[in-house]
């Protein structure tokens, strides 16, 4: 049959394994957060256009290129959010919730937009989850955000991630070294991609982003940024390099890493899996002010779900499946208190209203790769039993209905893989 309706080209749904690795990462993100306490805040998607174009800067690829933007029907310009810390930051303010208070640590999970041309991996719409502190800058809060990250990692068991940490100085330290690149770069202008061409006039230290291969060639003679920072700034790094070694976070410093927003500065850091970026972030110091609210610093990060699900080793949620079948003579009321005495055991059960046989049953259950099986009919009602049924294994035995610590243990062991010789 024709699909007669489609999604919008680069927009995808997410469903299966991944939704459930989104679910899983979102889950053990909130608790880990909420331990260090971040309250969850609900922003909307979408924004006027002004907002991100004075706090991500006029200038980036974000901005310029990649914004879905529209008008209303009252003509005022709109778009749907390219990140999240603009709209934290204007919810902040706007409820009044940052003038006169020491601290305000928040996350929030959703999807964001960009208008970028759909290749493998990149979507228009993705899914981000951000945390950010608002308070007086302390290498402290910049070590504690980049901690939760690394224990998240963790937690989702990703493996082979590396930290690259750097810090973009304050706006006099980088118009010192925007002087430099300037410099050094003079006589080389026309071997450097248009892009960059572009952005050594505008926009200067984006320059140092490019992948082209050429441009990277001649960057690498480029003076670092820690040459240039101010006093305060390198203690500033300096200070949380020795917060991360004392507590085991392990780093290097990456001195190409700018990231591609205008707000940030000082220090800034990117976890990454085979190259690309899975937690990256910094601080922002000026941002709140820039935006109307009062003198604020901040720092945060954003965690890209499609990327972390993908690097991430979670545990098959479908361990903690179980199908419940009412064969013939089975009662419903007994397999409904069954369900609710798995249930209670933290165990998702799906019970199977259907008056269908059972060899369909078992098919449905093999489609959604439930493994663990528990069987009430006849025979079950008469001897008080159930039968549990492993549908890898095709084993089968029988459990007392209502020994529901036997049942819950059963279902939730962990599968014993036949040896090949036994086959
Ligand atoms: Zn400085
Ligand atoms: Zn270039």
């Amino acid at each position: 049959m024709a699909k007669k309706y489609k999604s919008l080209r680069g927009i995808r749904d997410i469903s299966g394994a991944e939704a459930a690795g989104f679910n899983e990462i979102i889950s053990k993100a909130s608790e880990l957060l909420e331990k260090y306490g971040y309250e969850r805040i609900f922003l909307p998607v979408i924004e006027y256009t002004n907002l991100f174009a004075r706090s991500i800067g006029e200038d980036t690829d974000i901005v310029s290129k990649e914004m879905y933007s529209f008008k209303d029907k009252k003509g005022r310009d709109i778009s749907l959010r390219p990140e999240g810390t603009a709209g934290a930051v204007r919810s902040l303010i706007q409820a009044d919730q940052l003038s006169g208070k020491i601290r305000r640590k928040i996350y929030y999970f959703g999807p964001m937009f960009r208008y970028e041309r759909p290749q493998k991996g990149r979507y228009r719409q993705f899914y981000q989850l951000g945390c950010e502190v608002y308070s007086f800058p302390s290498p402290y809060h910049d070590a504690e955000i980049i901690e939760i990250a690394d224990k998240l990692l963790k937690l989702c068991r990703v493996k082979d991630y590396s930290l690259g940490i750097n810090s973009l100085g304050c706006a006099e330290d980088r118009s010192s070294y925007k002087k430099a690149v300037k410099k050094k770069l003079e006589g080389k202008v026309e071997k450097l991609c248009p892009d960059c061409r572009r952005r050594l006039k505008t926009n200067t230290l984006r320059v140092l982003d490019c992948k082209n291969s050429r441009c990277r060639e001649i960057y690498q003679e480029l003076p670092g940024m820690d040459d240039f920072l101010c006093d305060d700034c390198g203690d500033y790094i300096e200070k949380l390099r020795q917060i991360l070694d004392s507590r085991g976070v392990k780093y290097s410093i990456d001195s190409g890493l700018v990231r591609g927003l205008d707000y940030y500065n000082g220090p800034v850091f990117e976890f990454k899996v085979n190259d690309s970026a899975v937690i990256a972030g910094g601080r922002y110091n000026k941002l709140v002010r820039e935006l109307g609210g009062p003198d604020m610093p901040a720092c945060g990060w954003g965690l890209g779900m499609e990327r972390l699900v993908a690097a991430a080793n979670l545990e098959p949620a479908s361990q903690k499946k179980a199908a419940l079948i009412k064969v013939e003579g089975g009662r419903i009321e007994t397999c409904r208190r069954i369900a609710d005495n798995l249930r209670n055991k933290g165990i998702s059960v799906s019970e199977g209203y259907e008056d269908i046989s059972t060899g369909k049953k078992f098919k449905i259950t093999d489609k959604n790769r439930i493994v663990k099986v528990v069987i009430i009919g006849g025979e079950e009602e008469k001897n008080k039993t159930v039968t549990l049924r492993d549908m890898e294994t095709g084993k089968q035995e029988s459990v007392p209905a209502d020994d529901v610590e036997s049942l819950a243990r059963k279902i939730l062991a962990k599968k014993i893989l036949a040896r090949k010789t036994d086959v």
